[in-house]
């Protein structure tokens, strides 16, 4: 298993101008180490399933509705997106209040996956049955399908992405990164220390704000495309 030697720093960044105003533990840096084994169960869970041979599942972070992401029933038990094979990261729609889960699990399309791959049967016959009855429920139900990154011909599957409605999450995206704005100085500057990491943080914040209006934009984009081009949307690899 291999993870990036920075992963910590990635992590800790992310975390904190996506999910701090939702935990108490990350509004003041250093961050504590019970949250950072967290933050490394995260990362280390999602390079296992690579480990296994899943790849990316850039689609499973758009299944989830924003009043899911905001339950915290809903994500403790099903995560913040359908696989931890997504790069949705934190749960930047959580508001303060809400008690939902903020970091990604093994989601509901892993445990369909891991089925797929490793499920043992008698005979052939058997398996040639059991894969066809596992492969049905992707008909019914849309956490069970898959797609790699490529936001050109879906909107869905976009890289750091959340929810089912990407304009909304938005909107909820950046009141967290005001609350963070408003954080910045207390929680990442000490007296007698120097501004490296406040000036880390702050190049985070900006990218991260940058980043909340890309992924809207691009659904817009592509939505106005899929209208404009219905062959995209009944042809394949796009729902
Ligand atoms: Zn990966």
């Amino acid at each position: 298993m291999r993870i990036y030697h920075n992963v910590l720093k990635l992590a800790r960044d992310w975390y904190f101008v996506q999910a701090s105003p939702n935990d108490k533990r990350a509004q003041k840096l250093p961050l504590p180490d019970d949250l950072v084994g967290e933050l490394l169960a995260y990362v280390v869970a999602h390079e296992v399933g690579h480990s296994i041979g899943f790849p990316h599942n850039m689609k499973a972070s758009s299944h989830y509705t924003l009043e899911q992401l905001r339950d915290p029933e809903f994500t403790k038990k099903n995560g913040t997106e359908a696989s931890i094979m997504d790069y949705g990261r934190f749960n930047y729609v959580a508001q303060p209040g809400d008690g939902a889960a903020l970091i990604p699990t093994v989601g509901p399309y892993d445990y369909f996956a891991v089925k797929w791959g490793y499920r043992q049967y008698k005979s052939a016959e058997e398996e040639k049955k059991g894969l066809a009855e596992l492969v049905a429920q992707q008909k019914d139900n849309p956490i069970f399908r898959f797609g790699n990154a490529n936001p050109s011909e879906d909107p869905t599957r976009q890289t750091e992405d959340l929810g089912s409605d990407s304009l909304e999450a938005t909107k909820l995206g950046m009141k967290n990164i005001d609350r963070v704005a408003d954080n910045l100085v207390a929680a990442c500057s000490n007296e007698g220390e120097n501004y490296d990491l406040l000036q880390n943080m702050y190049d985070q914040l900006c990218r991260s704000e940058r980043a909340n209006f890309c992924t809207s934009r691009r659904s817009i984009q592509r939505w106005i495309l899929r209208l404009s081009r219905p062959r995209l949307s009944l042809g394949g690899g796009c729902h």
